[in-house]
Order: C-alpha cells, then sequence, then structure tokens
C-alpha cells in the first residue's frame, strides 16, 4: 500500500478508440469486443450492474445527506450510467443524490456517443443532456451536472491509475470493461486493491465476468464474491462486497493534507460576495445548504466588480500543478456557466487568442504546441494570418495560441445572480471576527450583532488574512485598473478576446474594456491617468489596427477623459489559489517542526485544522477560471462527496501548503 499519491500522469489527449458498427452497435477493434449488446444491452445492464448491487433498493432507502456514490470500470457509450441516473430517478426519495464516477482511457467522439446512445429511445432526453457536456477528450477529472440531483465524474485517463489519483469514496462498483480475455492490462492486481481502498465499508459490485483473475484480484483486494446467474447466455457472474475496505495510506508522506473530520452544513456562512464567495454559496446551495453570504458591500463591489473580465488562463510551457489545475478550472467555468446561464446573458463564450508579439513568446507559444497534443477544441496554435480572421482585425504578431473554450464573463452581474440563488441569503453586513464554539461559529458583525452557523468560508480576497485564525496565510494584494471606452459605430467589434500583456474584450454594449494594470503591494482603488496611459500603450502592442481604427473614428483616447474601474485582487507567492480548510498554523508550527532539520521527518499527526472554517481566496485576475472549481472543491470536502480533482490537485490548493514549504526552508535558528 503506497504512502504517497503516485505522480500525476502526463497530459494527455487521448485517441477516439476505432471503432465498428455491428448492427449498430460499437465494436471495439483494438479489443474486439463489444460495448454492449444491440439487442438487449440496456436489460443486462440492468441484471448485471443495478440488479445485482441491488440499487433499486438501496437508492428507495437512501437517507444520508451525501450522495450515494457508483464507480465504475470503462465509461464506453455511458449506458451502464445512464440506466444508473434512470433508476435512482425512478427510485429515490426527494432530495436524495448521485454521484457516479467512470473512468475512460479511449474516451469516444461526441459523435460516436451519440450514435452508440441513439440505439435507446427511452434514453434520449439523459443521452442529451450528457452529449452536451461532453468533455475534451484530455486526461483528467471532468464533472458533469446531470439533473440538480445527479453529478457525474469523468476520470479519464488508466482505470486503475485514475482510481490511484481519486480523492473519494464508492458505494457501489459497476465493475466493467472489456472482457479479460481481450483487456488483460486492466483486470490486475492493481486495480482491485485501489477499487478496495476507495470503498466505503459494505461497498458492493457487480460484474459481468467470472474469469478466476478477477475473482482471485478480488478476494485478495479483501472483496467477497459470489457466482449469481448471468445475463442471457452467460451462465454466470459475480457480485459482493467488502465489509471492511483498507485504510487510505496515500496522505501518510504528506499527513497536513489529511482532511478534517466531518462537521454539520446544515447552515454555512460565507463571507465576501465576489466571484469566490457567491460561486462557493452556489455550490452549497445547489447542495441543499442554507447559506448565509455576507459582504459589506453590495455583491461584486470589490475585485469582482468589473463590468466584464476575460475567462482565459495562462499555462506553463511545460506543465506543472498550477497549469494542471488553471486548464481544469477554465473547463470546470465553461460547463459551469454554460449551466448556470445557457442563454449567455452573463458570459459569451467568444474564445480567446493569445498573441506572441515577441520572438521569445512565439518561441514559448511554439513549444508548448509542439510538447502538448491539445484538441484544438480546447487549444489550438494559429498562425497570425487565423487568428487576425478569427478576432475579425488583423494582427502583427510573431504567432497565437486559440482557446475556443474560453471566453468573457460579466463578473459583476454574475456575482449578483449568484447572490440571489434559491437557498442564499445575502445580508449586507462586515464581520469583524470569528470565534469557534460548541462545534460551530459564532461571527460578530460590525454593528455588534452576531450570527451562529455550523460551518464558515472566507472569501474575502486581500482581506482574507484579517481573522485572527487565518492572519498567517501569506497573500499580497494586488491593484488593477482596467480602462473602458465608447467603441465607435464604425469600427467593427472583436469577435474573440484577445490577450498579449494584458487582454482586451469584444465591446458589449458598446463599452470596450481592456487593462489590466497589475501593481503588487498597492491597495488603493481611486482612478488613474498613468494606468489609463499604460493600458492604452498596452492595447496599441497589442492590437495596433484597433488602436488605428479607433483614432480613425475620433473615439476618446485622452487618458484625462477616459473611464474605468480599479480594484484590489489578492494573490499568494506561488500563485495559485488558496481553496480549502483553514490550517491551525501554531499548532502546524509544532507538529511539523522537525521538517526544519530534515525534510523527510514528516510524523503521524494529521494536520490540525480550525474545525468548520475554511477559505477560498488568492485567485488572483484569474478568478473567473478558478473561483467555480475551488467552490466545488470546498463544497465537495464539506459535504462528504467525491472530490473534482485528481488528490495531488486538490493538495496542490491547499491553504497549508505555504507553512509546510517554509518550515523545509528554514533551519532552526
Ligand atoms: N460501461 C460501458 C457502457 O455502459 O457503455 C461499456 C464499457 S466497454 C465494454 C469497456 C470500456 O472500458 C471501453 O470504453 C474501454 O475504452 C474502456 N477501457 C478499457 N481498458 C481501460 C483502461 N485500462 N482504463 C480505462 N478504460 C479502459
Amino acid at each position: 500500500m503506497s504512502h504517497r499519491f503516485p505522480a500525476l500522469p502526463p497530459l494527455t489527449h487521448l485517441a477516439p478508440p476505432p471503432l465498428d458498427w455491428q448492427d449498430g452497435a460499437p465494436h471495439s477493434r483494438t479489443f474486439d469486443d463489444v460495448y454492449f449488446s444491440r439487442q438487449d444491452g440496456r436489460a443486462e445492464t440492468e441484471h448485471v450492474f443495478l440488479h445485482a448491487n441491488r440499487l433499486p433498493e438501496r437508492f428507495a432507502q437512501w437517507a444520508a445527506p451525501r450522495p450515494f456514490v457508483i464507480g465504475e470500470t470503462g465509461f464506453g457509450s455511458g449506458l451502464n450510467m445512464l440506466c444508473a441516473w434512470a433508476c435512482f430517478e425512478a427510485h429515490s426519495p426527494p432530495g436524495a443524490r448521485l454521484h457516479l464516477i467512470s473512468t475512460e482511457k479511449y474516451p469516444m467522439r461526441r459523435a460516436d456517443l451519440a450514435q452508440a446512445l441513439s440505439a435507446w429511445p427511452t434514453l434520449a432526453e439523459h443521452a442529451r443532456v450528457l452529449l452536451e457536456q461532453w468533455p475534451p477528450c484530455i486526461s483528467g477529472v471532468h464533472r458533469l451536472w446531470l439533473s440538480d440531483a445527479v453529478t457525474l465524474d469523468l476520470h479519464f485517463g488508466d482505470t486503475t491509475e485514475r482510481l490511484q489519483l481519486l480523492d473519494g469514496l464508492v458505494d457501489a462498483w459497476f465493475l466493467d470493461g472489456f472482457a479479460p480475455s481481450k483487456n488483460p492490462q486492466m483486470w490486475q492486481p492493481e486495480l482491485f486493491d485501489a477499487m478496495a481502498a476507495r470503498s466505503r465499508p459494505g461497498a458492493t459490485f457487480a460484474t459481468f465476468t467470472c474469469a478466476g483473475i478477477v475473482k482471485r484480484g478480488l478476494k485478495a483486494a479483501g472483496f467477497a464474491w459470489r457466482k449469481e446467474p448471468g445475463f442471457g447466455r452467460k451462465r454466470e457472474m459475480l457480485a459482493g462486497e467488502i465489509v471492511a475496505p483498507p485504510a487510505d495510506q496515500r496522505r501518510k508522506a504528506t499527513p497536513w493534507f489529511t482532511p478534517p473530520a466531518l462537521q454539520a452544513t446544515s447552515h454555512v456562512a460565507v463571507i465576501g460576495a465576489g466571484i469566490a464567495g457567491t460561486s462557493v454559496a452556489e455550490a452549497l446551495a445547489r447542495r441543499g445548504v442554507r447559506v448565509t453570504l455576507l459582504d459589506r458591500d453590495a455583491p461584486g463591489a470589490g475585485g469582482s466588480g468589473n463590468r466584464q473580465g476575460a475567462l482565459y488562463v495562462k499555462l506553463a510551457a511545460q506543465t506543472n500543478l498550477q497549469s494542471r489545475f488553471y486548464l481544469a478550472g477554465l473547463m470546470h467555468s465553461r460547463r459551469w456557466l454554460t449551466r448556470l446561464d445557457p442563454e449567455q446573458r452573463l458570459w459569451r463564450d467568444c474564445g480567446v487568442t493569445q498573441l506572441a508579439l515577441t520572438a521569445k513568446e512565439a518561441q514559448r507559444q511554439a513549444r508548448f504546441a509542439r510538447d502538448h497534443e491539445f484538441p484544438d477544441t480546447l487549444i489550438e496554435a494559429l498562425s497570425p494570418v487565423q487568428a487576425g480572421a478569427r478576432i475579425g482585425i488583423q494582427v502583427e504578431a510573431t504567432g497565437a495560441l486559440d482557446y475556443p473554450q474560453a471566453g468573457w464573463v460579466r463578473p459583476q452581474a454574475l456575482c449578483d445572480h449568484l447572490a440571489q440563488r434559491p437557498g442564499i441569503h445575502f445580508r449586507k453586513a462586515e464581520v469583524a471576527s470569528l470565534k469557534a464554539q460548541n462545534e460551530g461559529w459564532w461571527l460578530t458583525l460590525e454593528n455588534g450583532e452576531t450570527l451562529q452557523a455550523n460551518q464558515v468560508v472566507i472569501a474575502t480576497a486581500s482581506l482574507a488574512d484579517s481573522f485572527h485564525q487565518t492572519r498567517q496565510l501569506p497573500l499580497q494584494a494586488v491593484r488593477g485598473q482596467v480602462t473602458q471606452l465608447i467603441l465607435p459605430s464604425c469600427v467593427a467589434n472583436l469577435k474573440r478576446v484577445v490577450c498579449a500583456g494584458g487582454y482586451v474584450s469584444p465591446a458589449w454594449e458598446g463599452v470596450l474594456t481592456f487593462g489590466a494594470s497589475f501593481i503588487p503591494g498597492d491597495t488603493q482603488s481611486e482612478l488613474r491617468e498613468a494606468e489609463h496611459q499604460s493600458n492604452l500603450e498596452e492595447l496599441k502592442r497589442t492590437l495596433p489596427s484597433l488602436v488605428e481604427a479607433l483614432e480613425k473614428a475620433g473615439a476618446t483616447l485622452d487618458p484625462t477623459q477616459l473611464t474605468g474601474r480599479a480594484a484590489i485582487r489578492a494573490a499568494s507567492p506561488d500563485k495559485t489559489p488558496y481553496a480549502g480548510p483553514v490550517p491551525y498554523a501554531e499548532a502546524w508550527q509544532t507538529d511539523y517542526a522537525l521538517l526544519r532539520k530534515d525534510a523527510g521527518q514528516v510524523g503521524l499527526t494529521p494536520g490540525r485544522h480550525h474545525a468548520g472554517l475554511w477559505i477560498s481566496a488568492a485567485h488572483g485576475s484569474r478568478g473567473l477560471a478558478s473561483a467555480a472549481l475551488c467552490a466545488e472543491v470546498i463544497a465537495s470536502r464539506m459535504c462528504d462527496e467525491p472530490l473534482p480533482l485528481e488528490a495531488p490537485l486538490v493538495d496542490h490548493l491547499h491553504p497549508g501548503r505555504r507553512l509546510i514549504s517554509a518550515l523545509i526552508r528554514q533551519p532552526p535558528a
């Protein structure tokens, strides 16, 4: 049993499986095996996976506040998962939730998936929802919302590898995958060990096969199995359970990241109504948690208060944990916004083009494109001419990377919208202090009033370290000013957001927004001519032909006449957001003091936390790509659900990470 997480495998563009179609049903050319039988595939799924796991009865009795979790090996056409969803709809009591996890190393093309699922007209609506959100075929975790009650996490990559990286526990397993004789690489002892270690006590499993390698593997991992009648012509199949799963050992090498014990979630207070706080409030309210959202100002009055902001990321030439988090965040934000606002009143999926303006940047982009094989639907390298055609204006760049999934958002309007969602009560009030009491929290407001909640999430950007429990959190305030001007009607609007040193969005309601300045350590928010000037200069460098057209059309480009908005954002020293439980910093200093002498002396003490206190902060100027995924990380952890990221990425966001790196770096005095 490993004491640490396996390293994250490289980010990979997973090739679609070569398929033959037999009577309209997909057949894998690589494995020479079927995904399901066209005549009775659905009946087989119901017999083998649903009934052998006793799902109709278990769904009907499900009364826990957390969701029932199914784990599947091999998503394939999604038939099993859609059937589980339909079965849950038919049997579950009101308020119950279902969480589906499925791995897939060879995700189908959307068109193939659509064709495969067209075999099941009674699942047409379920299939439509899945197809609409089908993610780019890139390795990693993709969280899809199938309905208010049902979530699907697609873990793209090799099954065993994915289960070893999973942060979550399963109630029932669908042990699928092509037959062991056709796909022996998958049915290895490590697969059964990973399943056992990710099981809740009493978790069940069912599988179509009775192969010896499967029986032996399951038994060795701790599962008890029995033979049951198979479906149709198959005489036998296996089902069973694991009573006492092994303990998760993977955080032994990093005990400080051990998640805190669960606390009640009937009422959670979220402090800060910017994009970080409102997205946490929405994620909790969606799970039925009553939320009080507090801010001294209106929603989106601080760093999230611009009319328009770019939803985009900048990825390191060699993908590191931070880049992987941001890429996952971008795809997540996009699905989240689509579900929240399908009419795009609050955002636009117009795409973002990053221009290289120097030879060095062009080289970096070229290296990036060469070393990563991203699907074009996610990131595409473009020539300057192609970039110009997409943006709708001639560009003088040396290269370009295009992000079709990205776009722009109206952050202020989005915060306002989220603060009014059902289950969220917004209160305009400043929180002066926090006190833990009787397994809950008392919040003292500036006006002397108090408020009680089971748990608290701090999402107050650069002020997130102003509570006595968070004062050791390394945070830096960063001033940013955007500039706005009226786009003359004779100047063609941009078709995409364009970034280089700064960014410029397509004009919205006739106003062009661009910027932003980036001044670390500055906490003043008045408008400054000098920053309008530098934003203009940056715009000229990025899109000289746009500035020329503006000048020709007589647009106001005088910095003394320009309008805009300045606000303070917050950044961490490593530029990754903080999302997770608040560490009890003083305890960490003593519990892990030996790290100063020897970085190998990790000890065994699990990280002590301020129980029930959480933080989402340090989103810098990329909050639109990071906040929604961070909100999901926090809400999933609080509500005892599988996490929407691989465990090493969850740990990468932990608010205590800097305490540990500081201990390792500072030898004893
Ligand atoms: N559950 C599927 C359904 O409902 O349509 C059918 C699964 S199909 C029989 C087997 C699936 O396992 C294929 O989609 C295949 O690509 C996937 N698979 C095979 N080996 C794998 C591995 N090592 N890791 C992840 N997925 C794998």
